[in-house]
């Protein structure tokens, strides 16, 4: 009550007054110096590059791990931290975004950030890292930058997802991706044009294996398929469906004539013998041919008209080519 009475007296600008406002602004510095360790701790323990840009996009903080990760050498921030467009411009001049004209780099970029939008996306650096920079505008005003190292990351999520879609032994596409690409295909030639689906089977592959060896078979396996695979156009797809069996989606061609013609091409390719082991191993294939749309109108009935198809050239006496006949 005392206290609150001298306040009272006080005159303004006393000395009493200013003692005050001194002790209250004191406590805000001392509120604010806590602030900013916090912040700077947070920082520093984050797992990967933040830094801070103001409204004008001037940088404001940044953390080690952002200096590290993109390589920033120590005169960048020599005189203190620089604006985004100076950053913007270093980065396009040492080659960080690719070829192309520095100032259009700049520019470009400089646009979407003063968009001010929130934004997240993969950067390959020139070193082959592959960073996720994510930028988020800041309640009240600037802009939270963070860049993550992904590189692992991305990659085994590109073998996971290339396992999932191609054969280990051969690394041709599998059965699944097979379907996809004959769906693909199949919904094109429902437009227009013409395709094929060629079934190849070994001949007496068996025979192979019990006289040389399952790891033999394994590597007539991978040679058939090099053999194939030369053999088709770059738009075709070269599938293993399992065991010894392989199929092709053909695309692009206008008569039936184009899918015999690589037919003949595939049985020319097992003239020649295999080399496995030392010995020369000659193995004979058989194809079954449905032709799209005209021999079915869905992927399923496409491929089981090719089984059939093959079915027949096995029947028939193997090594040949056979068109499906409905
Ligand atoms: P056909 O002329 O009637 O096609 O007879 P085939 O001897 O070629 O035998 P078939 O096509 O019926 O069976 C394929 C054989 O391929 C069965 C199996 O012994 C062998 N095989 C299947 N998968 C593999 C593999 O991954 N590696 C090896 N080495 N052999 C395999
Ligand atoms: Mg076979």
């Amino acid at each position: 009550m005392a206290a609150d009475a001298a306040r009272k007296s006080a005159p303004e600008g006393s000395l009493a007054e200013q003692a005050r406002s001194f002790a209250s602004m004191a406590g805000l510095l001392g509120d604010l110096r806590e602030k900013v360790r916090l912040l700077e701790a947070v920082m520093e323990n984050f797992p990967g590059g933040i830094s801070l840009f103001d409204d004008n996009l001037q940088m404001v903080l940044c953390n080690r791990q952002q200096k590290e990760l993109l390589e920033y050498p120590d005169e960048l921030m020599a005189e203190g931290y620089p604006s985004m467009e100076d950053l913007f411009r270093f980065n396009a001049e040492r080659g960080e975004y690719g070829p192309g004209d520095i100032e259009l780099h700049v520019k470009r970029r400089l646009e979407l950030a003063r968009k001010m939008e929130p934004h997240c996306y993969d950067r390959t650096r020139p070193n082959g890292t592959i960073l996720e920079v994510r930028g988020m505008p800041l309640e009240g005003g600037g802009f939270v930058t963070t860049y993550l190292d992904v590189t692992e990351q991305r990659r085994n999520q590109q073998l996971v997802a290339h396992m999932a879609h191609h054969d280990p032994l051969t690394d041709l596409p599998n059965r699944m991706l097979f379907n996809d690409r004959l769906q693909t295909a199949v919904a094109q030639v429902k437009r227009q044009g013409m395709m094929a689906v060629h079934y190849l089977d070994l001949d007496k592959f068996k025979p192979v294996n019990d006289s040389y060896g399952h790891q033999a078979g394994d590597e007539l396996l991978i040679a058939v398929s090099g053999r194939i695979k030369k053999a088709v156009r770059e738009n075709d797809t070269v599938a293993r469906l399992g065991g010894d069996e392989f199929a092709i989606v053909q695309t692009g061609i206008n008569k039936r004539s184009d899918a015999s013609v690589l037919a003949n091409r595939l049985l020319a390719l097992f003239d020649k013998p295999f080399q496995l082991n030392g010995a020369s191993v000659t193995v004979g294939i058989s194809i079954g041919i449905a032709l799209g749309p005209e021999d079915g109108q869905t992927s399923d009935a496409l491929l089981m008209n090719a089984d059939n198809a093959l079915y027949r050239s096995k029947s028939d006496g193997r090594n040949r080519f056979t068109f499906f006949e409905g």
